[in-house]
């Protein structure tokens, strides 16, 4: 159940003053203080350096009071305070702060020690006090300029906040909450869904997935007490407050607090608010189950996509999402965001180093729900794919269609193949959308443009500072691991990973980065398909003696082996080359088996006819996908009359659902390895000693005793890797 955020109307009509409201503030201070010289009244005092009185605005107007000026800003430290913001700011403006280091020393020396802040606090007041300076300046020549001010400073926190800082989250709110004061001053009318659809691309752009009601409801509140005295309105304020003072006091714990939330006002609001006004047990909420909340996620993820799709690229606030000249992180560090979550089906990470944001992967399901989403997008540098399985490669037509300029690199059977199954692809919308499809082969051509090839070991310099270079992996044809280096320090993606050999002359086996690379990561993520699996994997050489066993050992002929197209496939068709077989290969397995396997014996065929004029004594053996009999050729056999009674060898993964999982029990299954067994999988992420690690791509979520030092990523954080310093050696 969903419910929307309505706003009372008086804060629409009462909030367009909001601005004017606060230089009326600001001069009734003014006007006070000096009154108070003369006639011996005592002071007014201030609130805070961003309440009623808006010290920056009394600061600036003090211009035009001269001889008082000093008098008044010794009333209150807020008033001192807002001196300093006002200087760096106008530092800024006139050029004498001209990089990073120059602005961090400023704020160090006049914000943070002074008043005790962490950066980012004295980043915000850099920004409040823009924001309040432009609200001055409003409709003025200067207004240009505090307009860049803004920006600037918006610029600063989105670097802050884009390098891992999740306990921004306090800032990001209220700096919105002063957003929503500019939006009023800018224009008036309408202010709501301006800021709210203004938030959504902050919060998107800032590489935060918040739910943006929770931050609106937070926004009037924040409007309420700071700017007007409203009456408290009709949101569910009241009953969150409730329910916080009785988990407090114990009386219900926070996970029945939070499915009460979720009942009155939805997921996304719920969450929204936990965030907002709950921070000090929100640490709990990450106990609560986990599949629960997952889902309930994934019912409110269509709306966030809605409001981004909604929106174009431009934000009428000026909030720059445009790439930023400034690094995102510091020399050697990374910061690693997982949009596409742990689980199997849309791998896709974001890497951001030194200038760069890398999207690692882009698996179908990770554009689908609107997880890789509109504003990210203008900020993606650089793609990089592992291998062209359509859970890490699916979603780049997506991505293209949206507007993504950018190019993406893989190993040169990984664009051979994923061409293939981007077309697959987009034959399969086309049956299921038919003329309202929206992929079509000008968009795979547009992609396949962007395509740009690397070999194994070879390093690619993004700029001086930061390369990419991909490593065999052993997983599927061109599969690779993605290694990434900052400066000195590297951080490594495993893509899918399989230790043992295949039979295929297509996949190459995989290679470990040298020694000292592997010395210099920081962080790994790592797939764990079967790392917490107590099964034995066959190895492909028992697999290829056990399929050999099986065929024989079936009377009729011919076989249906039902295969996955890339990876099986390749596999199977090495394991039977040179048989006494005759071979079929079908439908998409042939056109990527052809590409790709270059030592196959003739007893394989790939043949091109339609499955429906093969006749049963054309092959011993047909190898056709799908793998699970639920599409392509290899249902088309199955149900096939002629072919009634086909002997069936399973070979992959049983998705529930399909025709092979009801057959399962009564047909023999070969089990080959594309994936690290428990055991390979330990030794490899064991290798990689310094780093820290993290794994995704699981079937469910592991047994925490068993993760043994590896995380697994939530999707709405940020991790900062920080580099590592030479250990002292002492003699
Ligand atoms: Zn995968
Ligand atoms: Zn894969």
């Amino acid at each position: 159940m969903m419910s929307t955020v309505s706003f009372p109307t008086e804060v629409n009509e009462k909030s367009a003053q909001g601005g004017a409201l606060l230089i009326q503030r600001a001069r009734d201070f003014i006007e006070k203080v000096l009154q108070s010289g003369s006639t011996g009244e005592p002071l007014p005092t201030v609130a805070t350096s961003k309440g009623p009185f808006s010290p920056v605005l009394v600061y600036e107007m003090l211009a035009s009071h001269p001889e008082s000026r000093q008098a008044i800003l010794g009333v209150s430290p807020h008033l001192q305070r807002a001196a300093s913001i006002a200087e760096i700011l106008y530092a800024l403006r006139d050029g004498d702060l001209p990089h990073p280091a120059a602005l961090r020393g400023a704020l160090k020396q006049k914000l943070m020690s002074p008043y005790r802040l962490d950066e980012a606090g004295a980043f915000f007041d850099l920004l409040y006090g823009a924001l309040q300076l432009m609200v001055l300046h409003q409709g003025t020549e200067a207004a240009l300029q505090c307009d860049e001010l803004f920006q600037l400073a918006a610029s600063y926190i989105y670097s802050l906040a884009s390098i891992g800082r999740s306990d921004l989250w306090y800032q990001v709110e209220h700096f919105l909450a002063h957003a929503a004061i500019y939006a009023t001053m800018k224009n008036s009318s309408d202010l709501w869904s301006s800021v709210v659809e203004e938030a959504s691309v902050l919060i998107e752009s800032w590489g935060m997935s918040a739910p943006p009601e929770g931050v609106f409801v937070h926004c009037a509140l924040n409007l309420e007490m700071n700017c007007r005295q409203m009456p408290t309105s009709d949101l569910p304020y009241d009953l969150i407050k409730l329910l916080r003072t009785r988990v407090r006091n114990r009386r219900i714990i926070i996970t029945e607090a939070f499915e009460v939330m979720t009942l009155t006002v939805g997921w996304r609001l719920a969450s929204g608010l936990l965030r907002v006004l709950w921070t000090d047990v929100v640490h709990e909420y990450s106990n609560y189950e986990r599949g629960r909340v997952t889902k309930l996620h994934e019912e409110g993820a269509g709306e966030d996509w809605a409001i981004a799709k909604k929106r174009g690229y431009c934000s009428g606030l000026g909030i720059p999402y445009v790439k930023t000249a400034r690094p995102l992180t510091l020399a050697n560090e990374f910061a690693l965001s997982f949009p596409g979550g742990w689980t199997i089906g849309g791998t896709s990470i974001i890497c951001k180093a030194g200038k760069f944001r890398i999207l690692l992967d882009c698996g179908a399901t990770a554009v689908g729900a609107g997880r890789v989403s509109e504003p990210d997008l203008e900020l993606l540098d650089v793609i990089a794919i592992s291998h062209a399985h359509q859970d890490h490669i699916g979603g780049i037509l997506e991505l293209y269609r949206r507007g993504y300029a950018g190019n993406w690199y893989g190993t040169r059977q990984t664009g051979i193949l994923g061409r293939l199954t981007l077309q697959d692809t987009i034959k399969l919308h086309r049956t299921l959308y038919g003329s309202e499809a929206i992929y079509d082969d000008v968009l795979l051509e547009t992609v396949m443009d962007r395509f740009i090839s690397v070999d194994y070991g070879i390093e690619i310099d993004l700029d001086e500072e930061v390369s990419i270079k991909p490593f065999p992996a052993g997983h599927v044809p061109g599969s690779c691991q993605w290694q990434i280096r900052h400066c000195e320090n590297r951080f490594v993606f495993s893509g899918d990973f399989n230790l043992r050999a295949n039979l295929s002359d297509a996949t190459r086996a995989l290679e470990y980065p040298s020694q000292e690379e592997i010395d210099s990561t920081i962080g790994i993520v790592v797939e764990g398909t079967y790392a917490f699996s107590p099964e034995r994997i066959l190895d492909n050489f028992e697999a290829r003696e056990s399929l050999i066993e099986q065929i024989r050992k079936c009377g009729n002929r011919p076989v249906l082996v039902p295969v996955l197209s890339l990876g099986r496939a390749q596999e199977v068709c090495a394991a039977l080359s040179g048989t006494e077989f005759r071979v079929g290969v079908f439908g998409l397995a042939a056109r990527m088996t052809r590409a790709v396997s270059r030592l196959l014996s003739n007893n394989i065929v790939f043949d091109d006819r339609p499955p429906a004029s093969i006749k049963p004594d054309d092959f011993d053996v047909l190898v056709a996908s799908s793998g699970c009999l639920q599409g392509g050729p290899s249902k088309l056999f199955f149900e096939n009359p002629q072919f009634k009674g086909v002997p069936v060898i399973l070979t992959g993964h049983i998705f529930p659902g399909t025709p092979a999982k009801a057959l399962m029990d009564r047909v023999p299954r070969v089990r080959f390895s594309a994936h690290a067994a428990a055991e390979d999988w330990q030794a490899y992420v064991s290798k990689f000693q310094r780093a820290r690690k993290f794994v995704i791509h699981l079937p469910s979520w592991p047994n925490p005793s068993k993760l043994n030092g590896t995380d697994v990523p939530h999707r709405h954080s940020e991790y900062l890797l920080k580099p590592l310093f030479e250990e002292a050696t002492l003699s």
